[in-house]
């Protein structure tokens, strides 16, 4: 009995070993889509730690916004022989071609963050659930103005994300579902009359081009009247939208911020809300989203299951791809401390004090 049991035990550990040895030599191709966001930073350095601490070789690549950028470091990856890529794309259907190469090489591919779409080789999804976010950003600003219990109206324009980004869907859908009631009874007004998600869309989510529309609305609507509130769908997006009422005098003592939200927590905006300045904005943890996204790189590579818990949700117009969805956390002033330094060390008292 104890000659099995020491023999099952040294074969065991002879497994483990060459196990080991294994996954050191696989290289795990991570695509990011850009480092003008800090968000995709800390999701790079997340996904590359998490996957250097179980063993793989990870090669990181950022596209910088450009969609041939992309798809090059893709081909990049294939050509090196990676045995699975992530990839948190720049636009959601420009990808479908290159994809075709990593199916014939027999690489899986799991959506980081962003769903793929037009194509059958993605494996899996990671993301948070992205039409909860949507209603997070529209409740924040519903509650700030106390819509339910106040008579209004109040004035409110809309932005949405990037129109090659499957999110941006979703968040702005999301958001509707909450607002549209409001602007149906006439308690929110949107005085452009811009709320169709292409009129109010942001290319590349760009700052500056937020800043630019926001400037256009205001000098077309706004020179009597006042902006309450801003639905800004991500903190980068944010930071334009306070620019250009900032310049008009808004966050004076005579003249009071409309409520704006955001996404993300980004460290510049974190500090904005803490300042009175930006409303709101989602927190979504990139060490979860890594942690989650590194599970399934592990389940392709050893032909198991992740855990999943959306099978429905995400049809990328050739499938259904089954998902893993983390929880957002809604983040102002009053709760900002707590969940960013307290409950989660996302961030230090430090960060956010200098
Ligand atoms: C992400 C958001 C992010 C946005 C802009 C979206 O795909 O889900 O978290 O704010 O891209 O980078």
């Amino acid at each position: 009995m104890k000659k099995v049991l020491a023999m099952v035990l040294a074969l065991t550990l002879a497994l483990s070993i060459v196990g080991m040895a294994a996954a050191e030599s696989l290289l795990v191709g991570v695509c990011m889509p850009t480092k003008s966001s800090a968000r995709w930073i800390d999701d790079g350095n997340n996904m590359k730690a998490q996957l250097e601490a179980k063993g793989y070789e990870v090669d990181l690549q950022y596209g910088e916004d450009i969609i041939e950028n992309q798809v090059a470091q893709i081909e990049n990856m294939i050509t090196k022989g990676v045995k699975v890529l992530v990839i948190a794309s720049i636009d959601g259907e420009s990808l479908t071609a290159v994809l075709e190469k990593a199916k014939d090489a027999e690489i899986p591919v799991i959506a980081y963050d962003r769903l793929i779409r037009n194509t059958d080789a993605v494996s899996y999804y990671a993301t948070f659930d992205n039409f909860l976010v949507g209603v997070q950003q529209a409740t924040t600003i519903v509650d700030a103005l106390d819509l339910p219990n106040v008579e209004g109206p109040f004035n409110i324009e809309l932005f949405a994300g990037s129109p090659d980004d499957n999110n941006a869907y979703f968040f702005f859908n999301g958001s509707m579902s909450v607002l549209q009631p409001y602007i149906d009874e006439g308690k929110l007004v949107v005085k452009s009359g811009q709320t169709a998600f292409d009129q109010v869309a942001t290319l590349r989510w760009d700052g500056a081009t937020a800043q630019a529309r926001m400037d256009n609305i205001i000098t077309a609507n706004y020179t009597d009247a006042r902006v309450d509130a801003i639905l800004s769908p991500y903190d980068g997006i944010s930071i334009g939208v306070l620019a250009a009422v900032k310049n008009v005098g808004y966050g004076s003592a005579d003249q009071a911020m409309p409520i704006i939200s955001g996404q993300d927590a980004e460290l510049p905006s974190v500090k904005s809300i803490l300042a009175g300045e930006q409303y709101s904005t989602i927190f979504k943890d990139t060490r979860t989203l890594a942690a989650k996204a590194v599970e399934m790189v592990d389940a392709v590579l050893t032909g198991s299951e992740p855990s999943i818990n959306d099978t429905t949700t995400y049809e990328n117009g050739v499938k259904v791809v089954p998902s893993f969805l983390c929880e957002p956390v809604p983040i102002d002033a009053t709760n900002a401390v707590q969940v960013l330094v307290t409950d989660s060390a996302y961030y230090t008292m430090e960060q956010l004090e200098q």
